[in-house]
């Protein structure tokens, strides 16, 4: 940060790219995160950070779904939460093919002029199985999760909340969060839930005013 040189000169994903990479379908499946630095979790032995590029590919839609359920009847209890990831066999075979495509990318001109060797996990992990193994040993959560109290039609019987946002069952209460998205998006979810509390404060101020309108009628 003095001398305007090394890692922190970034901003950190420099660059994006959305996609399919079975079939390169409309609908992406795939956001990988280009790095231009070395940063490794800290589970990672024998590899110093450094110069270089990361990229990391992350499941936008995974099949397997997860579980937020209660450990007991004493509400203080941590819940359970269990991620299930990799649940479908169709999660890790996309990942494999973002993994490969990923070093597709590295092996394209103007990378591959640049790139000396991969570290991580090194070039020697080319078979199908070798790569799965290291997808499900490094596999991190994309810090995404949603859905967990969603929004859905009345004869859905695992919606939570009505489409204004309202608890069905409960006077007065709304729930304005990442759970209340139907199904997780292709995407960063901080925005949404940002358009979400928008839309839920022109809900909450339109019923004040409805109420309001009715007080004085009476
Ligand atoms: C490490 C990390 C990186 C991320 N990076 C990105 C990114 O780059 N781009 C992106 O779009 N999204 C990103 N996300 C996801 C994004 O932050 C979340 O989707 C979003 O913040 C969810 O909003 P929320 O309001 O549902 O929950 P939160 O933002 O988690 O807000 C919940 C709030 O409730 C408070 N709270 C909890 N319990 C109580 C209680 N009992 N009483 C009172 N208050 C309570 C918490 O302190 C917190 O402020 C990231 C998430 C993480 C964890």
């Amino acid at each position: 940060m003095l001398f305007k040189t090394g890692p922190v000169t970034t901003t950190g994903v420099e660059t994006c790219a959305f996609f399919d990479p079975l079939d390169f379908a409309a609908t992406p499946t795939i956001q990988m995160f280009c790095v231009p630095t070395v940063y490794l979790d800290r589970d990672v032995m024998g590899t110093d950070p450094g110069q270089g590029v990361t990229v990391n590919s992350l499941l936008l839609r995974p099949k397997a779904t997860g579980q937020v359920t209660l450990r007991d009847a004493n509400a203080n209890s941590l819940p359970r939460v269990d991620t299930q990831i990799f649940g479908h066999p169709d999660d890790l075979a996309r990942t494999l093919a973002g993994f490969r495509f990923a070093r597709r990318v590295i092996a394209a001109a103007p990378m591959e002029s640049m790139v000396q060797q991969e570290i991580f996990p090194g070039a020697d992990v080319t078979s199908d199985q070798a790569i799965a193994d290291h997808c499900k040993r490094m596999v991190k959560t994309g810090y995404h999760p949603v859905g967990t109290c969603r929004m859905g039609h009345d004869e859905d019987p695992l919606a939570v909340l009505t489409s204004d946002l309202r608890v069905r069952g409960v006077q007065q209460l709304r729930v304005v969060d990442a759970s209340m998205m139907p199904n997780i998006i292709s995407g960063n979810t901080n925005a949404i839930v940002m358009a979400v509390a928008h839309r839920a404060t022109e809900l909450i101020l339109n019923s004040l005013v409805a109420v309001k309108k009715d007080a004085v009628y009476e």
